[in-house]
């Protein structure tokens, strides 16, 4: 059998697939190349340092088991830069799943996904099988196990300590990830190569079933693997995004949803333990980003002021006086209606806005708000609880309130409620800077004068 001119004409292949072929003889019924070495779609300057060879053999135990990893028939050589991977399949088992996670850590499905689409693979020696493999829809996909190697690599870019290395295996995990989601949103997807995953990313983010953040991810990913470098803060945009991932998982957007324990028992469950991760996942900043980010998906919605902060806040700076000129002045701004549910000629109230930045400890005077008494008591559940047990509050005129503005039944009051009190704990937990909008501190010695300035200039406009 002859060997492909794709070889022929590659300087690595041609001293590489003889060899291979001499070493195992009749033993082989093909060669396959897959992987971005095998990609002809990538960029010219894409950066190729992999190289995954798949050679089926007719028997597995004829292959002698030296340099084998983890018993399974792998094989890494390293040649000129590149990272080469041979993996040995015996026809068998690309037939049969037992028969495959028995002989190969890889996933099956993708497995033969790659071998089996002509897209992903290149035949560099022996017989075309691809055909007779089986039918791919016939076969379900284990998408915890997809996830997991995704999670694989973003635990080993903590691990690599040398800095290119990390960033690499983050790409890595990258490149994995959305290829699960490829897969999880549509069942029949079946290309490995890059280029035909963003494009179908660009298709899930039109009819919104990604974001926008998993394109541009992406994006940086594929510049990184040209130019060996991300524009983005490296560290902090790992971070970010595999907490992204985590919210994922907890907003139910993925294959299952999982809360924040049960996530930190998947990564325990997950290639003898992703600590790393599991670590990031207890990190309360990225708890607190959880929760506000599925808090804020209520129009209505109590952010609630950390105990702390409790005597930094504008009304116990301002006199009596002050806060009646600074309120009505707020009243005017928002055109006497609650800035929340839009009611109009009803009483309102102050209220002060705050953003939380848990990754810096600062809490930030956002903006001075008119709420009507309804959705400012709903904003400061801790002062509505005081009033409903003095008999001062139904509890139920609270929850109707928030039903009707959020447009939410009842039931799901109690658990946006639990969230609520779970992410006052957490923020009560840090130390907070209290800043205005442009960053400087507001303490009880910022001058009276100086503070109404700031608030006319930044928060009545
Ligand atoms: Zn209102």
């Amino acid at each position: 059998m002859p060997i492909s001119e794709s070889v022929k004409k590659d300087s690595i292949l041609i001293k590489l697939i003889p060899d291979i072929i001499s070493k195992y003889r009749d033993n082989i019924i093909s060669i396959f190349g897959i992987g971005s070495y095998f990609d002809d779609s990538l960029p010219s300057d894409w950066i190729k340092s992999d190289l995954d060879i798949i050679v089926v053999v007719k028997d597995l135990e004829a292959i002698t088991k030296t340099n084998w990893i983890y018993n399974k028939k792998y094989k890494k050589i390293e040649y000129r830069n590149y990272k080469i991977w041979i993996a040995f399949n015996s026809l068998d088992s690309l037939h049969n799943q037992e028969i495959f996670e028995k002989e190969s850590f890889a996933n099956y499905k993708w497995a033969l996904i790659d071998l089996k689409i002509p897209q992903n693979s290149k035949l560099l020696y022996g017989k075309e099988i691809r055909n007779s493999l089986p039918d791919l829809n016939s076969i379900p996909f284990n998408y915890d196990d997809i996830l997991k190697r995704s999670l694989y690599h973003f635990e080993k870019s903590f691990q690599k300590i040398d800095r290119n290395e990390s960033q690499n295996e983050f790409t890595k995990g990258i490149f994995k990830f959305v290829f699960y989601l490829c897969v999880f949103y549509d069942n029949d997807y079946c290309r490995t190569s890059i280029r035909e995953i963003t494009n179908k990313l660009e298709k899930l983010n039109l009819s919104e079933r990604i974001e926008r953040i998993i394109i541009n991810i992406v994006n940086e990913a594929i510049k990184y693997r040209s130019a060996n470098e991300f524009k983005t803060e490296f560290t902090k945009l790992r971070n970010d995004f595999v907490h992204y991932v985590f919210i994922l998982l907890c907003n139910g957007t993925l294959h299952r949803k999982m809360d924040f324990q049960e996530i930190v028992l998947f990564l325990k469950d997950t290639f003898g333990g992703l600590v790393h991760l599991i670590r990031l996942a207890k990190a309360d900043n990225y708890k607190c980003k959880t929760l506000e980010k599925e808090l804020s998906r209520y129009k209505l919605w109590g952010s609630l002021m950390p105990e702390k902060s409790f005597y930094s806040n504008l009304r116990k700076f301002l006199s009596q006086e002050g806060w009646d000129i600074l309120r009505r002045a707020v009243y005017k701004k928002e055109r006497y209606k609650c800035h929340i549910c839009g009611i109009a000629n009803i009483q309102l109230e102050a209220h002060e806005k705050w953003l939380y930045d848990y990754d810096n400890s600062i809490q930030k005077l956002q903006n001075i708000i008119a709420l009507c008494k309804m959705c400012h008591l709903n904003n400061h559940l801790g002062f509505s609880n005081v009033l409903i047990v003095e008999e001062k509050l139904d509890k139920k005129d609270l929850i109707r309130h928030w039903c009707q503005v959020n447009n939410k039944r009842e039931k799901e009051f109690e658990v946006y409620e639990r969230k609520v009190w779970k992410l006052w704990d957490l923020r009560n937990n840090f130390t907070w800077k209290i800043v205005d909008h442009n960053d400087n501190e507001i303490t009880h010695n910022t001058k009276l004068y100086d503070l109404l300035k700031l608030i006319a200039q930044n928060y009545l406009k």
